[in-house]
């Protein structure tokens, strides 16, 4: 059987496979984006809150921090120069008791360690003049937060990638890849074999499983993957907020949050529920008092019965409900010792933010 020659191929057409798959094919290089599935961003990537983060939550000096960050800069730029649609509505961070207080200093110490210093507290009767009908007390102000159409967004970048000379084949899951000489050849699921220089495995929820198949991989390499399931609520009617609202954080996600979509529509969520199924995306309509039960916390007016099961979607987790959050995990051959091979690992939330840069990060000498 004949092999084919490509420069580089990037494994996922989500918005970090086709960010990644655009910045090598700006830097010249010929790019080919194998998909599975027979669209573009089906996965994680569309099953998300669309929010531009700012930066507060994440360790100091994470790939998290500086990746979103950084991701955030130019993601912004990038939807301004093009008008894709988005909003930098901003967010509000509460305290919904005088006990969570404290937490909201945390919040802002560590997101100025992130260089995020926009950050302003706001009293009670601060938090309450710009949203009337908010229970806190008191709450943190982020401006820079927003919210964008991330498939205005995919679909942008992947004709900046095929504007640049790159190709994206849709249905080819790839199943196999094995060094040959300077080259790793991989195996789509048809049988047809590539040989690249240069793979980047942006398989999301699936990369620590792609991962295992190449087979010089160091097992001390490999990610356990773990799967937590984040459920939506949408709000029938009107939305009470212009702001985003956030909870303080709890341990593996965000809280139940109130997000926007630029049409105004409400949706709530995601919570955290741990699964073994990376395809368990039903979203079970029990859940709806637990969702309504910490709306109400800071929006004592959620009428009874307005939350409708929405969507839910899935977090690429590398750690266990039990073990401290990991960072992205970005391996290059630095890392694994395989030429010419780039494993995503792990990039849950603020992936979509911080696509821009990862990709700018990917084709960093540091990796290649
Ligand atoms: C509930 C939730 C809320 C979130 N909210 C936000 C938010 O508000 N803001 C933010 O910045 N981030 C958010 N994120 C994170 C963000 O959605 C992800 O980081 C981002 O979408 C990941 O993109 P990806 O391209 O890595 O993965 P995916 O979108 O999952 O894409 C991976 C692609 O690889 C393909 N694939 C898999 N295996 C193979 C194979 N063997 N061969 C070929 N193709 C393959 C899949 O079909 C898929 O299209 C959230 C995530 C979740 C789960």
């Amino acid at each position: 059987m004949t092999v084919e020659q490509v420069d580089c191929v990037v494994i996922g057409a989500g918005v970090v496979g086709l960010a990644v798959a655009r910045a090598l094919a700006l830097t010249g290089r010929e790019v080919l984006v194998l998909e599975s599935e027979s669209a573009i961003g089906t996965r994680t990537s569309s099953r998300n809150s669309e929010v531009i983060h700012a930066g507060l939550y994440y360790p100091p000096g994470s790939l998290k921090a500086r990746l979103c960050v950084r991701g955030k800069a130019l993601l912004y730029d990038y939807l301004a120069e093009r008008d894709l649609p988005h909003r930098r509505c901003g967010k509000l961070v509460v305290a919904t008791s005088t006990e969570q207080i404290g937490a909201l200093d945390a919040i802002q110490a560590g997101a100025a360690a992130n260089g995020v210093m926009d950050l302003r507290r706001l009293t009670r009767d601060e938090a309450l003049q710009r949203e009337p009908a908010l229970h806190c007390a008191a709450a943190l102000h982020s401006p820079s937060t927003g919210i964008l159409d991330s498939h205005a967004f995919m679909l942008s970048l992947l004709g900046d990638l095929e504007r640049a000379g790159g190709v994206l084949v849709l249905k080819t899951p790839v199943v196999g890849a094995k060094q040959a000489g300077d080259a790793i050849v991989l195996e789509a699921a048809d049988g047809t074999r590539l040989a690249a220089h240069t793979v980047v495995n942006a398989a999301g929820l699936q990369a620590p499983h792609l991962a295992r198949r190449f087979r010089q991989m160091p097992p001390a390499c490999l990610p356990q993957p773990a799967f937590a399931k984040g459920s939506y609520f949408s709000l029938s009617g009107r939305a009470p907020f212009s702001h985003l609202i956030y909870p303080v954080p709890e341990a593996a996600g965000l809280g139940v949050h109130l997000t926007l979509d630029l049409a105004g529509q409400a949706r709530f969520g995601p919570d955290v529920e741990w699964v073994d199924d990376p395809d368990d995306l039903a979203v079970d309509p029990r859940r709806a008092p637990a969702f309504e039960a910490e709306v109400r916390k800071y929006w004592p007016g959620l009428p009874r019965g307005a939350l409708v099961p929405a969507y839910a979607g899935m977090r690429p987790k590398i750690h266990g409900p039990h073990e401290a959050a990991a960072d992205f995990l970005i391996q290059g051959p630095r890392q694994h010792g395989v030429p010419g091979l780039v494993h995503l690992f792990g990039i849950e939330s603020p992936g979509l933010t911080s696509a821009l840069a990862i990709g700018e990060l990917v084709t960093d000498s540091l990796f290649l």
